[in-house]
Protein backbone atom coordinates (compact mmCIF):
# COMPACT_ATOMS: atom_id res chain seq x y z
CA UNK A 1 0.00 0.00 0.00
CA UNK A 2 2.65 2.54 0.62
CA UNK A 3 3.73 1.85 -2.84
CA UNK A 4 0.79 2.93 -3.92
CA UNK A 5 0.64 6.03 -1.67
CA UNK A 6 4.23 6.89 -3.21
CA UNK A 7 2.34 6.70 -6.63
CA UNK A 8 -0.33 8.66 -6.24
CA UNK A 9 1.97 11.21 -4.72
CA UNK A 10 3.93 11.37 -7.35
CA UNK A 11 1.09 11.80 -9.59
CA UNK A 12 0.14 14.70 -7.18
CA UNK A 13 2.90 16.61 -8.02
CA UNK A 14 2.12 17.08 -11.08
CA UNK A 15 -1.64 17.05 -10.74
CA UNK A 16 -1.41 20.27 -8.39
CA UNK A 17 0.43 22.03 -11.50
CA UNK A 18 -2.47 20.10 -14.31
CA UNK A 19 -5.45 21.28 -12.13
CA UNK A 20 -3.97 25.31 -11.98
CA UNK A 21 -3.59 24.72 -15.37
CA UNK A 22 -6.65 23.84 -16.60
CA UNK A 23 -7.77 26.45 -14.64
CA UNK A 24 -6.20 29.26 -16.32
CA UNK A 25 -7.10 27.84 -19.60
CA UNK A 26 -11.03 27.54 -18.58
CA UNK A 27 -10.53 31.51 -17.11
CA UNK A 28 -8.82 33.31 -19.21
CA UNK A 29 -11.21 33.00 -22.18
CA UNK A 30 -14.43 33.24 -19.94
CA UNK A 31 -12.72 36.80 -18.22
CA UNK A 32 -12.23 37.55 -21.99
CA UNK A 33 -15.51 37.18 -22.76
CA UNK A 34 -16.92 38.90 -19.72
CA UNK A 35 -14.36 41.87 -20.80
CA UNK A 36 -16.22 41.62 -24.44
CA UNK A 37 -19.68 41.57 -22.94
CA UNK A 38 -19.14 44.82 -21.12
CA UNK A 39 -18.15 46.64 -24.28
CA UNK A 40 -21.09 45.42 -26.14
CA UNK A 41 -23.53 46.55 -23.57
CA UNK A 42 -21.93 50.07 -23.16
CA UNK A 43 -21.76 49.62 -27.39
CA UNK A 44 -25.44 48.54 -27.49
CA UNK A 45 -26.16 51.62 -25.25
CA UNK A 46 -24.69 54.33 -27.05
CA UNK A 47 -26.66 52.98 -29.82
CA UNK A 48 -30.17 52.99 -28.30
CA UNK A 49 -28.92 56.42 -26.81
CA UNK A 50 -28.61 57.40 -30.63
CA UNK A 51 -31.29 56.38 -32.21
CA UNK A 52 -33.41 58.10 -29.35
CA UNK A 53 -31.61 61.20 -30.19
CA UNK A 54 -32.15 60.50 -34.32
CA UNK A 55 -35.60 60.11 -33.22
CA UNK A 56 -36.16 63.35 -31.54
CA UNK A 57 -34.52 65.16 -34.22
CA UNK A 58 -37.12 63.46 -36.38
CA UNK A 59 -39.72 64.68 -34.57
CA UNK A 60 -38.35 67.93 -34.09
CA UNK A 61 -37.96 68.77 -38.10
CA UNK A 62 -41.93 67.12 -37.80
CA UNK A 63 -42.82 70.09 -35.18
CA UNK A 64 -40.60 72.94 -37.43
CA UNK A 65 -42.52 72.11 -40.47
CA UNK A 66 -46.07 72.30 -38.95
CA UNK A 67 -44.67 75.82 -37.45
CA UNK A 68 -44.14 76.67 -40.95
CA UNK A 69 -47.13 75.68 -42.75
CA UNK A 70 -49.14 77.49 -39.82
CA UNK A 71 -47.38 80.86 -40.77
CA UNK A 72 -48.10 80.40 -44.30
CA UNK A 73 -51.40 80.56 -43.15
CA UNK A 74 -51.56 82.93 -41.47
CA UNK A 75 -49.87 84.68 -44.36
CA UNK A 76 -52.72 83.50 -46.48
CA UNK A 77 -55.20 84.41 -43.86
CA UNK A 78 -53.88 88.08 -43.60
CA UNK A 79 -53.83 88.65 -47.08
CA UNK A 80 -57.90 87.53 -47.34
CA UNK A 81 -58.70 89.45 -44.10
CA UNK A 82 -56.89 92.77 -46.32
CA UNK A 83 -59.70 91.72 -48.95
CA UNK A 84 -62.10 91.63 -46.77
CA UNK A 85 -62.33 94.86 -44.33
CA UNK A 86 -65.64 95.63 -45.45
CA UNK A 87 -67.22 92.53 -43.74
CA UNK A 88 -67.12 92.61 -40.09
CA UNK A 89 -68.28 88.83 -39.42
CA UNK A 90 -65.48 87.15 -41.89
CA UNK A 91 -63.00 89.64 -40.04
CA UNK A 92 -64.02 88.50 -36.93
CA UNK A 93 -63.73 84.71 -38.35
CA UNK A 94 -60.11 85.54 -39.81
CA UNK A 95 -58.92 86.67 -36.67
CA UNK A 96 -60.47 84.02 -34.79
CA UNK A 97 -57.99 81.55 -37.20
CA UNK A 98 -54.76 83.70 -37.18
CA UNK A 99 -55.28 83.20 -33.50
CA UNK A 100 -55.54 79.78 -33.82
CA UNK A 101 -52.97 79.08 -36.14
CA UNK A 102 -50.58 81.14 -33.47
CA UNK A 103 -51.56 79.09 -30.68
CA UNK A 104 -50.18 75.73 -32.93
CA UNK A 105 -47.06 77.75 -33.62
CA UNK A 106 -46.69 78.21 -30.02
CA UNK A 107 -47.00 74.96 -28.79
CA UNK A 108 -45.04 73.35 -31.53
CA UNK A 109 -42.04 75.53 -30.64
CA UNK A 110 -42.59 74.42 -27.28
CA UNK A 111 -42.52 70.96 -27.51
CA UNK A 112 -39.97 71.00 -30.07
CA UNK A 113 -37.50 72.99 -27.43
CA UNK A 114 -38.43 70.56 -24.89
CA UNK A 115 -36.84 68.16 -27.41
CA UNK A 116 -33.92 69.97 -28.06
CA UNK A 117 -32.92 70.20 -24.51
CA UNK A 118 -33.02 66.06 -24.47
CA UNK A 119 -31.23 66.12 -27.45
CA UNK A 120 -28.36 67.61 -26.44
CA UNK A 121 -28.53 65.65 -23.56
CA UNK A 122 -28.51 62.63 -25.39
CA UNK A 123 -25.77 63.59 -27.91
CA UNK A 124 -23.73 64.60 -24.73
CA UNK A 125 -23.69 61.07 -23.10
CA UNK A 126 -23.42 59.33 -26.67
CA UNK A 127 -20.23 61.37 -27.40
CA UNK A 128 -18.84 60.28 -23.40
CA UNK A 129 -20.48 56.49 -23.84
CA UNK A 130 -17.84 56.80 -27.34
CA UNK A 131 -15.00 57.90 -25.48
CA UNK A 132 -15.68 54.94 -22.50
CA UNK A 133 -15.50 52.34 -25.62
CA UNK A 134 -12.89 53.62 -27.23
CA UNK A 135 -10.75 53.41 -24.33
CA UNK A 136 -12.11 49.99 -23.43
CA UNK A 137 -11.24 48.79 -26.87
CA UNK A 138 -7.51 49.82 -26.15
CA UNK A 139 -7.53 48.19 -22.65
CA UNK A 140 -9.30 44.73 -24.48
CA UNK A 141 -6.74 44.76 -28.00
CA UNK A 142 -3.98 44.35 -25.09
CA UNK A 143 -5.52 42.32 -22.94
CA UNK A 144 -6.69 39.70 -25.72
CA UNK A 145 -3.19 39.62 -26.94
CA UNK A 146 -2.01 38.80 -23.77
CA UNK A 147 -4.78 36.60 -23.80
CA UNK A 148 -3.80 34.85 -26.71
CA UNK A 149 -0.04 34.31 -25.68
CA UNK A 150 -0.65 33.20 -22.05
CA UNK A 151 -3.28 30.50 -23.54
CA UNK A 152 -0.41 29.13 -25.55
CA UNK A 153 2.04 29.08 -23.00
CA UNK A 154 -0.81 27.25 -20.92
CA UNK A 155 -1.63 24.71 -23.54
CA UNK A 156 1.79 23.84 -24.30
CA UNK A 157 2.58 23.63 -20.28
CA UNK A 158 -0.54 20.94 -19.72
CA UNK A 159 1.05 18.73 -22.81
CA UNK A 160 4.59 18.53 -21.54
CA UNK A 161 2.82 18.34 -18.01
CA UNK A 162 0.41 15.39 -19.35
CA UNK A 163 3.23 13.52 -21.28
CA UNK A 164 5.08 13.72 -17.72
CA UNK A 165 2.09 12.19 -16.00
CA UNK A 166 2.08 9.42 -18.25
CA UNK A 167 5.74 8.47 -17.68
CA UNK A 168 4.54 8.79 -14.15
CA UNK A 169 1.14 6.59 -13.99
CA UNK A 170 1.95 3.39 -12.11
CA UNK A 171 0.08 0.02 -13.12
CA UNK A 172 0.33 -0.77 -9.54
CA UNK A 173 -2.59 1.42 -8.17
CA UNK A 174 -6.08 -0.47 -7.86
CA UNK A 175 -8.74 1.14 -10.55
CA UNK A 176 -11.08 1.86 -7.61
CA UNK A 177 -8.78 4.00 -5.87
CA UNK A 178 -7.22 5.31 -9.01
CA UNK A 179 -10.87 6.46 -9.47
CA UNK A 180 -11.39 7.95 -6.24
CA UNK A 181 -7.73 9.63 -6.37
CA UNK A 182 -9.19 11.37 -10.05
CA UNK A 183 -13.11 12.63 -8.24
CA UNK A 184 -10.55 13.83 -5.41
CA UNK A 185 -8.79 15.81 -7.57
CA UNK A 186 -12.13 17.71 -9.84
CA UNK A 187 -13.57 17.94 -6.12
CA UNK A 188 -10.92 19.07 -3.97
CA UNK A 189 -9.03 21.92 -6.33
CA UNK A 190 -6.59 19.87 -7.70
CA UNK A 191 -5.67 18.34 -4.49
CA UNK A 192 -6.43 14.51 -3.73
CA UNK A 193 -4.04 14.28 -1.04
CA UNK A 194 -3.22 15.21 2.56
CA UNK A 195 -0.51 15.20 4.61
CA UNK A 196 -1.65 13.43 8.20
CA UNK A 197 0.71 14.97 11.02
CA UNK A 198 0.62 14.98 14.83
CA UNK A 199 -3.18 13.60 13.82
CA UNK A 200 -4.00 16.67 11.71
CA UNK A 201 -5.25 16.46 8.42
CA UNK A 202 -3.19 19.33 7.22
CA UNK A 203 -5.64 19.92 3.97
CA UNK A 204 -8.95 20.79 6.30
CA UNK A 205 -7.38 20.46 10.30
CA UNK A 206 -9.46 18.27 11.48
CA UNK A 207 -8.57 15.71 14.09
CA UNK A 208 -8.63 12.13 13.58
CA UNK A 209 -8.97 9.52 16.39
CA UNK A 210 -5.89 8.01 17.29
CA UNK A 211 -7.12 4.46 15.63
CA UNK A 212 -7.65 5.97 12.49
CA UNK A 213 -3.73 7.63 12.66
CA UNK A 214 -2.62 4.43 13.48
CA UNK A 215 -4.04 2.66 10.17
CA UNK A 216 -2.53 5.58 8.15
CA UNK A 217 0.85 4.91 9.84
CA UNK A 218 0.52 1.02 9.30
CA UNK A 219 0.36 1.68 5.51
CA UNK A 220 -1.75 -1.42 4.63
CA UNK A 221 -4.49 0.59 3.24
CA UNK A 222 -6.09 3.41 1.67
CA UNK A 223 -7.02 5.57 4.27
CA UNK A 224 -9.30 8.94 4.08
CA UNK A 225 -9.94 12.09 6.09
CA UNK A 226 -12.82 11.36 7.29
CA UNK A 227 -13.81 15.51 6.91
CA UNK A 228 -12.42 16.59 3.28
CA UNK A 229 -11.97 12.51 2.65
CA UNK A 230 -8.52 13.01 0.63
CA UNK A 231 -6.39 10.66 0.65
CA UNK A 232 -3.68 10.50 3.63
CA UNK A 233 -0.37 9.75 3.95
CA UNK A 234 2.37 10.86 6.63
CA UNK A 235 4.80 12.84 5.51
CA UNK A 236 8.67 11.70 5.84
CA UNK A 237 9.83 13.03 9.63
ZN1 LIG B 1 -9.12 16.50 5.73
Amino acid sequence: MQETIQALLALQELDSDIYRVKDELRRLPAERASRRAQIDALVTRKDETHKRSLELKVKVKELEDIATTSRQRIRKVENEMAHSRADVALHAAYAHQIKSLKKDISLSDEEALTHMTEIETLDAAVKRLQGEIDAAEVVFADFSKNCASELAAAKERLVALETQRSQRMAPNIEPETFQHYERLLQTREGVALAALEERICQACYIQVPVNLYVRVARGTTVVNCPSCDRIFYIPPA
